[in-house]
């Protein structure tokens, strides 16, 4: 992707899903080139209740997304909307003749709104379709972790266990009372052990 980012929103998280929703929507409008990717910070569309959200520009092929104040989400959304009308304009879709005459009033031109229907209706669901993949591959990585994490702490309770037997003989308090160390937490609850481990680590990011 072609990419200038002129905005303050630098959050490496959000470029990473602008370029992996880039290369998802390439594949499956089965686009031949790249357009220009602008990302900019626009106070006045901001605080317009219908401000400029983002435009495509078919001379440039370039897509311009505002993204001052707008939630993560709601700018991919717009990207992915933007990225049909790349697509058609690819196509020859947006023909100059079309342009000249009409230029950004939809409303006049059946045409244009016949292309403005389809970047909404693809757009959402590449996005949605985008999203859902997202959530499908974050589940089968937790899935993973839970098993490996899962095999570790059977590992680790093993130890304890010959730990503990070979402590017996030396140790007076385990004679006494072995069941001390289960309230120590050393034999902490399974299923407790395991969410506190996964807790920690999606939440160092
Ligand atoms: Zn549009």
């Amino acid at each position: 992707m072609k990419l200038t980012n002129n905005s303050k929103l630098q959050d490496p998280m959000f470029l990473e899903h602008l370029q992996n929703l880039h290369v998802f929507c390439k594949e499956l409008l089965e686009l031949p080139e790249d357009p220009y990717v602008m990302l900019e910070d626009s106070a006045e569309n901001a605080a317009a209740l219908l401000g400029k959200t983002a435009y495509y520009d078919p001379s440039e092929k370039q897509i311009v997304v505002f993204v001052t104040n707008r939630h993560p989400k709601d700018i991919l959304r717009s990207f992915s909307h933007e990225m049909v009308h790349h697509s058609q304009n690819c196509c020859g879709q947006f023909d100059e003749a079309l342009m000249n005459e009409y230029g950004d009033n939809v409303q006049k031109n059946e045409q244009l709104r016949e292309l403005e229907r389809e970047a909404y209706l693809k757009g959402s669901m590449n996005f949605r379709d985008y999203e859902d993949g997202v959530k499908q591959n974050m589940s089968e990585e937790i899935k993973e972790e839970v098993v490996e994490e899962t095999e570790k702490l059977d590992e680790e309770e093993e130890q304890l266990k010959e730990e503990d037997s070979s402590e017996e003989t030396l140790n007076e308090t385990t004679i006494v009372n072995p069941g001390t160390r289960l309230m120590e937490g050393k034999f902490q609850n399974r299923d407790t052990k395991l969410f506190n481990r996964l807790l920690q680590k999606y939440t160092k990011v």
